[in-house]
């Protein structure tokens, strides 16, 4: 049982059409004029194999080809959403992934109990609207709607997602929802968006949860003064106590796990003039890890910095955080098993991205596979995976599907 290469192929060219940058990449923002192309394609090419398609009241899309009983569906898809100038295989790849399984079952006519639903969610990427995940989180019960349908596209002033929703022609009705009643068992496949399963020549990454992580805010206030006229001793320069802080929690969190990954990668400078000396400057730890007793580890870093730092007053807030999430085992079992079938490379991984499944497990049975990213990169124009990676990976979420069809 495989899906075929010529037809992934096929699907990952025709996709890449919508939004092409003519870089090597997309911008398709969530119900953007590209997206809505996209959608008419997949809707087309599913209601051409046999599906029935639906839309629920966030636009997610559920196109059923039927079982032989009278049964939950099992789901199977991701977002075909991108970030401005992304790759061709971030979201859509679980999109494609699960269309060509499901063609595979149409055309080779095998048996299956269930009915199989290929699934796109709306707004994945938070890029247009944020937050990120939007609508998953909204079915989910993770976002309140009224206030998600009040988020404003940041391409067009004052145009609001419920807007971009009834022009989109996608709206449907909230009975459409998944629900646990409705769903078996849930399987999005994505791309890895990191270095790890190319490094290791892997070609499968059976994804057992999300990582949880920590982000928080840091403030070192200070004094403004003339750069030419303040002599050294007397000042409180807020960008160098800032540096001092990153440099020291660096220097900890290095100690500790080393499958903790952490980032500074926002930092702001006030006044930010050069004949300025710096009086306050913030700067954010995004830091994550599996595993929470790391994350705690991470936050006795943090309430370990001292309250004054080269004279410099250090505060800091906690701006969000993530609970770790861990899939479901039965189905992590089933992605390992229809991998070994196929004599493919796995190993256990955990994702550093978020991705909707995280938010579907609070009602569903849900897991993930990833397939390598060529030189970890993603979120970008030369993020990419070869058709035969892709291939590889259709085929274990075609066999996972089968597998829990006997179930
Ligand atoms: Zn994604």
């Amino acid at each position: 049982m495989a899906c075929s290469f010529v037809r992934m192929e096929d699907k990952i060219k025709t996709f890449s059409k919508f939004g092409d940058t003519k870089k090597g990449g997309i911008t398709r923002f969530s119900l953007s004029e590209e997206a809505l192309a996209a959608r008419a394609e997949f809707v087309r090419r599913m209601e051409a194999i046999g599906a029935a398609v639906v839309t629920d009241d966030m636009a997610n899309i559920y196109a059923t080809i039927p079982g032989t009983e009278d049964l939950p569906a099992i789901y199977s898809g991701s977002h075909m959403d991108s970030v401005r100038q992304g790759g061709n295989y971030d979201g859509i790849l679980g999109v494609i992934s699960a269309m060509e399984a499901a063609e595979t079952i149409v055309s080779e006519k095998i048996p299956h109990k269930h009915p199989i639903t290929v699934v796109v969610w709306t707004n994945e990427e938070g890029a247009r609207f944020e937050p990120a995940m939007m609508s998953s989180g909204v079915i989910c019960g993770k976002f309140d709607k009224a206030s998600m349908l009040a988020s404003v596209a940041k391409d067009i002033p004052g145009y609001t997602f419920g807007e971009a929703l009834e022009a989109s022609g996608y709206k449907g009705e909230e009975k459409n929802r998944i629900t646990p009643e409705k769903c078996a068992a849930l399987v999005e496949l994505h791309i890895e968006q990191g270095p790890v399963l190319e490094a290791e020549n892997i070609d499968i990454g059976i994804v057992e949860g999300v990582c949880g992580m920590i982000n928080y805010e840091f403030t070192l206030s200070g004094q403004a003064g003339h750069a030419g006229t303040t002599p050294m001793p007397y000042r409180r320069d807020a960008l160098y106590a800032a540096a001092k802080t990153i440099q020291y929690i660096h220097d900890e969190l290095d100690k500790l796990d080393k499958k903790l990954v952490y980032t500074t990668g926002k930092i702001s400078c006030h006044p930010n003039i050069h004949t300025i000396i710096p009086d306050e400057v913030k700067f954010t730890l995004d830091a994550r890890h599996q595993d929470t007793d790391v994350i705690k580890q991470v936050l006795a870093v943090i309430e370990s910095l001292p309250s004054v730092v080269e004279k410099c007053d250090l505060t800091y807030e906690k701006a969000w955080t993530r609970n770790t999430v861990a899939f479901t085992p039965e189905l992590v079992n089933l992605v390992e098993k229809s991998a070994k079938e196929y004599g493919y490379t796995n190993r256990r991984i955990y994702s550093g991205p978020g991705h909707d499944a995280q938010f579907l497990i609070d009602i569903v049975p849900a897991t993930m596979i990833f397939v390598p990213s060529i030189g970890g990169h993603s979120h970008c124009e030369i993020e990419y995976t070869p058709v035969e990676s892709c291939l590889k990976g259709a085929n274990v979420l075609l066999q996972t599907l089968l597998y829990i069809d006997e179930k």
